[in-house]
């Protein structure tokens, strides 16, 4: 609609429309509110379509995109469809200590069809005491035999109840911080594993999230991921390139309510003038659409410092804190300037802001994004940072 800030272009925008248009991406996103289940058909669809996985090297059978094209990809996704077609599109990624640490089996058997839509595997390293710090984590694991043996209980799990395997994060006992944590590809059946879906959640009802309670359930050796204790080293460069990706998403969902907006404002005439006219509304837009434009090349600038390490990762940490605060003050004028209505559930504003409002919460909070980007100006160990 507004030519101001070009909406990001790819060449693979066309047949990304057309399949979210072929599988009313829009219309599906908002029923999953109404009626939250994991969305398997779609799941499959975007697998078939080659739409999961973006940034997944060919070799493992995906389109092998840098992180800045499947950002414009994901941005879309968010735009047609709202936060949860993009969140299915990055199941892969947010598995990454499977595909480059699993066995070649253990990717055969299990990353491979979860490429294709065939097989979910979700992440487990939540629990009670140890959630912004997961350094906290108390599930142990012990090695016995050609096993390795699982006790505690994860929380806040998306999918609890969907998935048919996790990568899961546990401590050999007697160890604390970093250090001896592991990570390993726990099919969800095995005896043991009881799982328990919870309340509604705010927004992205769909991912039905709750916790999963481990009773001794001996998990084969060769499902360990990569070596003993070293999974959370694994899993930092994941979350890194994941948290850029999510910023992507949340902006493409706010920019769908911004360009609704735009277009309602011009058109809804209150006092014998458009919306448009009052300077309250109209310079609100121009700041909103300002600020999506600003943290959109933010992230962008951040994805590309990935190969950087912690100055990179502590980047797109704040890529995702920017679009979420951006994203959510953008998506409340939109329920503002449309009102009544705005307010209501006939638009899809008001479930846009819940879903997105996950985004300052999940995959780090906000402000322990910046406490690492502060690490990064008063290095650990001096006066700013004791
Ligand atoms: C939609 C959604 C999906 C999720 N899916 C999964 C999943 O699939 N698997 C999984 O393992 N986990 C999942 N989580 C859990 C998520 O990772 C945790 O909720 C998150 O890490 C925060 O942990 P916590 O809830 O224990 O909050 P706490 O660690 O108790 O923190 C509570 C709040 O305190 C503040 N805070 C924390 N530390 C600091 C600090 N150092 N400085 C200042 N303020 C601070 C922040 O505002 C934070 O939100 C999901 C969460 C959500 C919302």
């Amino acid at each position: 609609m507004a030519e101001l800030w070009a909406i990001p272009d790819d060449p693979l925008l066309p047949e990304l429309r057309a399949f979210a248009s072929r599988h009313r991406l829009g219309e599906r996103g908002r029923a999953l509110d109404r009626s939250p289940e994991f969305p398997r058909a779609e799941f499959r669809a975007l697998g078939e379509a080659g739409w999961l996985g973006l940034t997944v090297r060919p070799g493992l059978g995906g389109r092998g995109l840098p992180p800045s094209r499947a950002a414009v990809l994901l941005f879309h996704l968010g735009y047609l469809g709202g936060t949860v077609f993009a969140k299915l599109s990055l199941q892969p990624e947010f598995s990454s200590v499977l595909s480059d640490h699993g066995s070649p089996k253990a990717v055969e058997e299990w990353f491979r069809p979860m490429l294709r839509g065939e097989r979910l595997v979700g992440n487990q390293i939540t629990e009670a005491q140890a959630g912004s710090d997961a350094t906290a984590l108390a599930t142990t694991v012990t090695r016995d035999g050609g096993s390795y043996v699982l006790n505690g209980e994860k929380t806040e799990v998306a999918m609890a109840g969907d998935t048919e395997a996790a990568i899961v994060y546990a401590r050999a006992p007697g160890t604390s911080g970093h250090d001896g944590i592991s990570a390993f590809l726990v099919p969800q059946d095995l005896p043991g594993v009881h799982r328990t879906v919870e309340a509604m959640d705010l927004g992205e009802r769909w991912q039905r999230r709750g916790s999963v309670r481990y009773d001794h359930v001996a998990v084969p050796a060769d499902l360990r991921l990569g070596e003993e204790g070293a999974g959370f080293r694994y899993v930092l460069p994941e979350l890194a390139q994941d948290r850029g990706l999510l910023a992507a998403v949340y902006l493409g969902v706010a920019r769908a309510s911004w360009d609704e907006t735009v277009r309602y404002v011009g058109q809804r005439v209150a006092f014998r003038r458009p919306l448009s006219d009052q300077q309250s509304v109209a310079f609100a837009l121009v700041d909103d659409g300002l600020r999506l434009e600003t943290a959109w090349m933010f992230a962008l600038r951040a994805l590309s410092r990935l190969p950087e390490g912690a100055a990179g990762a502590a980047e797109t940490g704040l890529a995702k804190a920017l679009a979420t605060e951006v994203a959510l003050a953008t998506i409340d004028h939109a329920i503002q300037f449309h009102g009544g209505r705005g307010y209501s559930g006939a638009l899809p504003h008001e479930q846009r802001w819940r879903d997105v409002r996950s985004g300052s919460i999940a995959h780090g909070p906000s402000e322990v994004l910046y406490r690492a980007a502060a690490r990064q100006l008063w290095p650990r160990g001096s006066a700013g940072n004791p």
